[in-house]
This record gives C-alpha cells, structure tokens and sequence, in this order.
C-alpha cells in the first residue's frame, strides 16, 4: 500500500520584496483615507465659482438685501417660489436691488434667481447669507423660482434649470438631496414654494430628479 506523501508547500518571499509589498499597501492606505477626508470636506464658499450659464449680477451691498454678512458654511439649499406670477428673473432681481432704499422697510434676497425660459441669476455671491429663509439664512443658499401662474407651478424649462443648479450646489457642498434640500415651508411652515406644498410628491420627485442630475453630472464629467 503506497503512503500518501504530504507535499508541504513552502512559499519562498524576498523579505526586501514583503518590505515593499508592505510599503505600497501601507502607501496606498494612505492615500485611501486621505482622499476620502478630503473628498468630505466641503469647500470654502469663497473659492466656488457658479456654472457657466449663471449671469451674475449682485445686489449692491445694503441693510435690507445684501449684508455682506459672511455665509461660513453651506448645510443646505432651500428652494422657494417667487410668489408673483409671470414675473421674469431680472425683475425679481431688481426688485430685491429695490429694497436697498429702504423705502418698503422689507428684507428680502436670494441667492439665485430662475426665471421662465431657464435663465439664472446670481444675486448674491456664495460667501454671503441672503435673507430668504428666515432662521436658516446662516447656513443656507437660496434659490428663488418663477412660475407663470398663480398654482406656482414651474415651466419645464424652469425646473430642468432648477434641478440642474440645486445638483451642483449639492455636488460642490457635499450636500445629500434627500435631507438637505428643503422647502421654505420646512423651515417656517410658509406656503413657499406652493406647488411643492400642494403636491408633496412632486417635492419628492424633485429631489430625486436633483439625486439623478447629480449622478449625471458626475458621469458627464469623468467623461469629459
Ligand atoms: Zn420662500
């Protein structure tokens, strides 16, 4: 009866090979982390520069619509509607420049404004708080929206460009659009922005449309 020999296998290793193995695991562990905190930390609202289809044109820096008081982090992004139906971006605008006079004794801003053929204008810079959303100002930025009627309804167009600018400000703040993108009414109970109240699960399908656009802006730019 043969025996079964036991073949023991011995795996020979170059110790200045297992060093290096070791190195570049140790390296690569590195990097890991490291990335993955950098990749958490929000930037500075400073250093962000708004998309190439955002006309910049600022409020003038007065008490009642621009501060200039700083914004020192971004937790959110809070949409509204404008509330004055058929008005276009620039008039809205020009309607919080107006309120620097004091005159209307009102404080308003925003931001941004979309208006009803998609056009994006940037009131205020990133850096700064607008005031539009009351006790959330501090740490949020605000779009404001147009619509064409008074159910506050916005235009395809409106909302493609909504989504598109509430999905960058999510990608370049880290932002998560189920729990950070929220209604006016979240904040204060405010009717703002009314179909987004009337309808909560058109306010759902928005911020999944926003989670979507992100993905698609993250694609298109590996892509490019
Ligand atoms: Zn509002």
């Amino acid at each position: 009866m043969a025996t079964r020999r036991r073949r023991r296998r011995r795996w020979y290793i170059d110790p200045r090979l297992k060093t290096g193995a070791l190195g570049a695991a140790l390296l690569v562990l590195v990097f890991a982390v490291g990335g993955a905190l950098l990749a958490r930390r929000a930037p500075d609202p400073r250093d962000v520069e708004a998309p190439d289809y955002v006309q910049e044109d600022f409020l003038t820096v007065n008490e009642w619509s621009r501060p200039g008081t700083e914004l020192e982090a971004v937790n959110g992004v809070v949409i509204h509607y404008v509330g004055n139906p058929n008005t276009t971006a620039q008039a809205n605008r020009n309607y919080f420049e107006s309120l620097s006079s004091g005159q209307e004794g009102t404080y308003a801003s925003s931001h941004f404004v979309i208006g009803l053929e998609g056009e994006a204008i940037q009131c205020i810079p990133l850096s700064e708080i607008a005031y539009a959303s009351n006790t959330r100002n501090g740490d949020t930025v605000a779009i404001e929206v147009c619509h064409p009627d008074e159910t506050g309804r916005f235009l395809p167009v409106t909302y493609d460009r909504t989504v598109e600018l509430t999905a960058w400000l999510c990608r370049e703040f880290r932002l998560d659009p189920e729990t950070d993108v929220i209604r006016h009414y979240d904040v204060t109970g405010k009717r703002c922005p009314l179909y987004f109240v009337d309808h909560p699960e058109a306010w759902d399908a928005f911020r999944a449309d926003v989670a979507a656009e992100m993905e698609a802006q993250a694609a298109a730019e590996k892509n490019s």
